[in-house]
């Protein structure tokens, strides 16, 4: 029985032990408020990605999205309802990507998606899916619902741009770039899309 027990306190260490790493790993790749990938670890498997992408020529498209009018919400109902909020919101849009697709919570309430082998019109009509989504589902509070918007810009690397060749941080300039297609969305009025011009990826 004694040596029966001792085994059985060696499996109970090493499951534990493996629990901790699991946890471990997770805490560092994970945010742990939306449960998608914090901004460190949506870079590294961006690169990756891009690195790939390039290789083979495929095009590959990034989205970025804000939410609309956040600061009134944390204003109205508080902070902790906010991150309620967040973590709804992430969670509509994590359920609507592919399994490819890389999402990640890129600082606040700032979210962004890179998406491989996606051209310009499909990675338009992904965030068009996610804005109708987020604008249509309401997010339950303690008593009562509210509706959210979000802002999206779209950018797309497309094959052509990388058989021409580009250099530098192409990556951090899509992104970049969906940024800015973001900032003209709330420009022109928040609750839309908008698709950054290509010709500016350089
Ligand atoms: P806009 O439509 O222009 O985006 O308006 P906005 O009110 O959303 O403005 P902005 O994006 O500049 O504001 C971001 C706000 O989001 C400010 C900050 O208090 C809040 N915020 C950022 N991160 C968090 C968070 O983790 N939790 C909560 N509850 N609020 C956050
Ligand atoms: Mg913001
Ligand atoms: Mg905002």
């Amino acid at each position: 029985a004694r040596l029966v027990q001792a085994f059985a306190d060696h499996v109970a260490i090493a499951l534990e032990n493996t629990r901790l790493f699991e946890d471990t790993r997770r805490l560092a790749i994970m945010d742990p408020l939306t449960n998608i990938y914090n901004r460190r670890h949506f870079y590294e498997l961006a690169h990756v990605e891009f690195e790939r992408t390039s290789r083979y020529h495929h095009p590959l498209s990034a989205i970025m999205f804000d939410l609309d009018h956040f600061k009134q919400v944390n204003d109205t109902y508080g902070h902790a309802v906010g991150d309620q909020v967040l973590k709804s919101i992430a969670e509509i849009c994590r359920v609507r990507l592919r399994k490819s697709d890389i999402f990640g919570r890129d600082g606040g309430e700032e979210f962004v998606i890179i998406m491989p082998e996606t051209d310009e019109h499909r990675a338009w009509s992904v965030a068009e899916r996610l804005r109708r989504s987020v604008a249509r589902i309401p997010i339950p509070l303690n008593d009562e619902k509210i509706f959210i918007t979000i802002s999206l810009g779209v950018a797309t690397l497309s094959r052509e741009r990388l058989i021409a060749g580009l250099s530098g941080d192409i990556l951090e300039k899509l992104i970049d770039n969906a940024d800015q297609a973001l900032y003209q969305a709330k420009q022109a009025g928040r609750n839309r899309v908008v698709v950054f011009s290509l010709k500016e990826v350089q």
